[in-house]
């Protein structure tokens, strides 16, 4: 195996709460694996709701309370600035520890992953100083007052986050509850806490007071649904599947915490005929086959207009083939291991479902006997009403559907229960904007895909979510508006 620059290296591997390092109040830890080697790397604390109440009052204690409340907003984001310096400080370090965990490869993680945490924490400093209400001129018949909004943080957030971006999951987190004032207690993925535990140790470096970062390391139903139920948080922002949405949902109705989802999807990539088909096929590439496919907004049902289906497909298999998968620490590769053996398991179980409904014109098994490394898949011959083409594979597996003319595209794309992205290749303006305005998704991509900036908000309509990430948009999430009314007499 290449090594990284910086050889990976476990830190940390336990709790923080109320600015300590602490193990599991009940000493349990779970294993935690390399996904290249399927390798046990670290023991992490195993929490349960003893853990969660001790991180929740030290959340609650340092807003209530504490320096951060008290904290001008402005030196809060100096807080953030920071962190984000220390973070670009440690690119390497923590570049190598994201592939040790996760499995993807170390050029993406260079690419993408580090430049949008440090980028995102960096917009949301910018913010905090910047976040404030309106007045509003009031002359009616109660009279003439003075109105005015204030923007107050919502209080202590949980945040729970998902497996794929483990890193940048924290960022989309942190960055706006911080900014605008919130103490948070964060659960990581239990299949990949390390590069947030890392995270955690430079916030403190940075000077994040005690208590207004939290995370809590262990399991959804344990840990996790805790948090969700703990009547000291306010709100809970999670990122994950949908069904688990819908759990915790139910358990955060008793508290009625607010909400926000960032879920899964099902995304169309329509591909007319018009459009530079080479552009096309590496759009389609990233689109479904970046991060292994574990994306949430990954172009997972691909409409190519039926004039050039055949053509296109020849390419974009020959461009899957030849797509090297393998050693994530190897500089050239271009798809590394899917992250656990329950994934990699299910992704499986779709291809193998995918050969009895459809055609596999690429790939269709793994690719290496030892890591959970899958070829990238494609299948032809597919319908909407396919299994295949509704459920959320979360892997390097893509169904191609042809298409005839752009009213039926528009319909097909819309007929699934997902919401979250849709994509256009074609040099036709009228049908670029056609389909950006009638397709239900929170984000429309127009010849690319997977672009990303902190200053675009990113969420999803139907099944695939409630609010938005990033963007001025995620700071309402984390915001209650305040209304104070001033009489001003006769
Ligand atoms: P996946 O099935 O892809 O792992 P999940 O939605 O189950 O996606 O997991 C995303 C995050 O949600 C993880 O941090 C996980 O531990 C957490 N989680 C799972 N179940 C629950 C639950 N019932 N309550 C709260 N959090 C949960």
């Amino acid at each position: 195996m290449t090594i990284a620059a910086a050889p990976p290296r476990v830190t940390q591997t336990r709790n923080l709460i109320d600015g300590q390092w602490v193990e599991a109040r009940s000493g349990k830890t779970f294993d935690v694996f390399n996904p290249s080697t399927e390798q046990v790397i670290a023991q992490v604390a195993d929490s349960d709701a003893a853990d969660v109440d001790a991180a929740v009052i030290a959340a609650r204690r340092a807003f209530d309370e504490g320096p951060w409340s008290r904290m001008a907003a402005r030196e809060r984001g100096k807080l953030l600035y920071r962190l984000a310096d220390l973070i670009e400080q440690h690119a390497d370090e923590l570049a190598a520890l994201e592939v040790l965990n996760n499995g993807k490869p170390i050029g993406e993680v260079r690419f993408a992953d580090i430049p949008l945490v440090v980028s995102t924490f960096r917009y949301f400093a910018g913010w905090a100083d910047k976040i404030h209400g309106d007045t509003i001129p009031v002359d009616n018949h109660f009279g003439r007052f003075f109105c005015y909004t204030k923007k107050e943080p919502v209080g202590v957030c949980a945040q729970i986050i998902p497996w794929n971006f483990p890193m940048l999951m924290v960022t989309w987190k942190w960055g706006p509850a911080l900014a605008a004032g919130n103490t948070v207690v964060l659960k990581p993925a239990e299949q990949t806490p390390l590069t947030a535990l890392r995270l955690a140790e430079l916030a403190q470096e940075a000077g994040f007071p005690d208590g207004v970062i939290n995370v809590v390391n262990g399991f959804g139903e344990t840990a996790g649904a805790s948090l969700v139920k703990h009547r000291g948080a306010d709100k809970v922002a999670f990122t994950g599947h949908y069904q688990t949405a819908q759990h915790i949902m139910r358990d955060a109705a008793d508290t009625l915490k607010r909400i926000t989802f960032e879920l899964g999807g099902k995304s169309p990539n329509v591909v007319f005929a018009d459009a530079d088909l080479d552009q096309a096929v590496a759009g389609a590439m990233t689109g479904i086959f970046f991060n292994q496919g574990e994306v949430c907004c990954a172009g997972s049902r691909l409409f190519v207009e039926r004039s050039v289906h055949d053509e296109f497909v020849l390419k974009f298999a020959a461009a899957a083939d030849a797509r090297r998968v393998g050693d994530p620490f190897d500089e050239n590769t271009e798809q590394g291991a899917q992250v656990s053996q329950e994934q990699f398991d299910k992704v499986m179980g779709y291809i193998e479902l995918g050969k009895q409904e459809a055609n596999c014109v690429a790939g269709g098994e793994r690719a290496a006997d030892t890591g959970w490394f899958v070829r990238p898949t494609i299948f032809t011959g597919v319908t909407n009403d396919m299994r295949i083409a509704r459920e959320e594979i979360f892997g390097p597996v893509v169904s191609v559907l042809p298409f005839t003319d752009r009213r039926e595209v528009i319909e097909q794309a819309n007929d699934t229960d997902y919401g979250l992205a849709a994509a256009v290749w074609t040099r036709d303006i009228t049908k670029a904007f056609a389909l950006a305005d009638s397709v239900r998704a929170g984000t429309v991509w127009v010849n690319c895909f997977n672009t990303f900036d902190a200053a675009a908000p990113f969420g999803g309509y139907k099944f695939s979510g409630q609010g938005r990430e990033l963007g001025a948009e995620a700071l309402k999430a984390y915001t209650e508006t305040k209304t104070v009314w001033v009489n001003l007499g006769d």
